[in-house]
């Protein structure tokens, strides 16, 4: 069971609470009209499926209906930090600019 903080409602709720809204932050091809079928079919059906840490899209629909970005370990189930969805995109690209670096 999962206890989800909402950083609208500023609560930590039970996971019943919410609805899974798929994976965050993924990258809608520049050109839609220009990439190949299967460029388009890997942005719209393929997904990371990694373990460890992913970026995922809630919803709180059973209080205030508003979509936000859960940042959870899909192994341990923990869940390291809730964000909006601009403050997520922050961290995400921080997150991801860092390792790119490394
Ligand atoms: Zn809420």
């Amino acid at each position: 069971m999962l206890y989800i903080h909402c950083p609208f409602c500023a609560e930590k709720r039970d996971e019943q609470e919410f609805h899974y809204a798929g994976e965050a932050f993924i990258a809608r091809p520049v050109n839609p009209e220009e990439c190949s079928d299967e460029e388009w079919g890997d942005y719209v059906f393929m997904r990371s499926n990694h373990k460890g840490w992913i970026w995922e899209q809630w919803e709180h629909v059973s209080g205030c209906r508003k979509v936000f970005v859960v940042k959870r370990h899909n192994v341990s189930n923990d869940i390291a930090a809730t964000y909006t969805l601009a403050e997520g995109k922050q961290h995400f690209l921080e997150q991801y600019a860092a390792e790119e670096s490394a």
